[in-house]
């Protein structure tokens, strides 16, 4: 199977004809290949997208929103086959594909298309004359996704960027390029105007630096490593560019004595566990009281050694492999180094002898906030606990990280929740919940965890600029 750029409504090979493997993350083998685009290809993608923009832009916002909802109606009629595309891709489990992240895409595609239709801007009347603001797009935009969420990602972008009048050029992660390739196909098949969608694949130096730096591309949107974050940043700074960088986390999970924890656990589980740990929004820190700690630790350990294992098309699986074998190296080399720090590992600490890039769950104590294996994020099946005595020492733990994306509080006592949620450094608290997502709420890292905010109106106003517009009013 061979995965072409989507340029200009039609299917590319790259430039010099080079291809990447594209391997199952279960069995390790290179089951596809991949275009490896050039700097040529992307500037190709540029063109086509400044081509397209002008009729794009000037289409009614309600004719953008029903290009989206034929987009998300195409991906729905064939949700069966992107939920099975994205869980050989990436090693998910298919339920989880299928059921949760593919229909988010859909409903990212149809959220955004509703907004197109529903956003407005200020005018201010009264002080000097009648002032109102335009809020225009920005024109060709870029759009760089990473691999562990792929077209949920894909569409979280590339959805407010057109519905705000702006044309795409998107590079999906090169690791799991399937879903955006059939989205690419879609997107031709239901006849889109060619342009507005381009989709180039290849590795982030070839391809994603060449669009960061293209004086062309208007802005770009970056889901990925805190690493790749600051040379995104690095690269759009002499431009001036607009950027919206969406990065790591090691978040926190502070689970209270006074908590219903038991009942509970199944999702402090998930929230630990859920797609092998490969998720920014995973609590890998879990902090707990110390009265509940050896209870709470024995049995988050019996249902983490419950989890089932296997195969990703295998309806009964709850936990896959990693992506590839770079991010298993990686993830093995980070519980070596827990256990160097002198961490006890209660569970898992190793790969499963099978094939492919199975790593068991991981429950490792004994670490101290200051040790790597507390403040890198891992991205993997692995979580530390630490104990704490007090809300104070709670706090102290829970913002002892550069990172600030999510956090997780579990709790009775509703005003500690609260004064909590206040006072932890991360965009995103849950109360006595994980990952319950609205699409109308703004969605950021603050630290090293990103910078700016997307999701709903933020997301639109990313993908737009204000203009103010001042009229004297003669006075009678
Ligand atoms: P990554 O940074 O390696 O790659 C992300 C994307 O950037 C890929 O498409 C890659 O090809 C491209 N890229 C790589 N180098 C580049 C460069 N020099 N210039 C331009 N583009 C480049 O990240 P990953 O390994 O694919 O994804 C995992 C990371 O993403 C984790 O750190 C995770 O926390 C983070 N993440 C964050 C969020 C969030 O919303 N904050 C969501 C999902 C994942």
């Amino acid at each position: 199977m061979r995965l072409t750029h989507w340029i200009d409504g039609q299917a590319r090979d790259a430039g010099d004809g080079q291809w990447l493997n594209v391997h199952d993350p279960a069995t390790g083998r290179a089951y596809a290949q991949v275009a490896r685009g050039t700097a040529g290809d992307a500037r190709l993608a540029v063109e086509a997208a400044g081509r397209a923009f002008p009729g794009w832009s000037a289409l009614p916002s309600f004719e953008r929103a029903r290009w989206l909802e034929r987009l998300a109606d195409a991906i729905e009629a064939r949700l069966d086959a992107f939920a099975q595309a994205e869980s050989l891709d990436g090693g998910k489990p298919i339920t989880l594909a299928r059921d949760i992240e593919i229909p988010r895409a859909i409903s990212n595609l149809r959220f955004f298309a509703h907004a197109a239709t529903q956003f407005a801007s200020e005018s201010h009347h009264g002080q000097a004359g009648l002032n109102y603001t335009l809020r225009q797009p920005l024109g060709v935009v870029g759009t760089i996704s990473p691999w562990n969420l792929p077209l949920y990602l894909f569409t979280w972008k590339i959805a407010p960027a057109l519905a705000a009048g702006n044309t795409v050029v998107a590079k999906p992660s090169e690791v799991t390029p399937r879903t955006a390739s059939m989205l690419g196909e879609i997107a031709a098949a239901i006849g889109m105007p060619p342009g507005v969608l381009n989709i180039v694949h290849g590795v982030g130096p070839e391809v994603g630096e060449v669009l960061v730096a293209d004086s062309d591309v208007k802005a770009v949107s970056f889901t990925g490593s805190t690493q790749v974050g600051r040379r995104i940043a690095t690269l759009a700074a002499p431009q001036l560019k607009k950027v919206s960088l969406e990065l790591g986390g090691k978040n926190p999970t502070l689970v209270f004595a006074d908590s219903r924890w038991r009942e509970h656990l199944p999702t402090i589980v998930r929230s630990a566990f859920q797609n092998s740990g490969q998720i920014c929004l995973c609590g890998s820190r879990i902090l707990v009281e110390r009265p509940i700690y050896d209870a709470f630790r024995d049995a988050l350990v019996e249902r983490a050694n419950a989890l089932r294992i296997g195969e990703p098309a295998d309806p009964a699986t709850e936990l896959g492999p990693l992506v590839s074998q770079a991010h298993f190296d990686k993830v093995i080399a980070a519980i070596a180094r827990a256990r160097d720090e002198g961490g006890r590992i209660w569970c898992g600490g190793e790969a499963l002898r099978r094939p492919g890039w199975f790593v068991a769950p991981t429950v490792i104590d004994g670490l101290g906030p200051d040790c790597a294996s507390n403040r890198e994020e891992i991205f993997g099946p692995v979580a530390t606990l630490q104990p704490f005595d007090s809300e104070d020492d709670a706090l102290a733990l829970a913002n002892a990280v550069d990172y600030g994306l999510s956090a997780s509080i579990w709790t009775g006592n509703l005003d500690r929740a609260h004064r909590l949620a206040a006072d932890i450094h991360a965009g995103i608290v849950w109360i006595n919940t994980w990952m319950m997502r609205d699409l109308r709420t703004p969605f950021g890292g603050r630290g090293q965890s990103g910078l700016g905010s997307e999701g709903g109106m933020e997301a639109m106003r990313f993908f737009t600029e204000p203009k103010n517009v001042g009229i004297a009013l003669q006075r009678r």
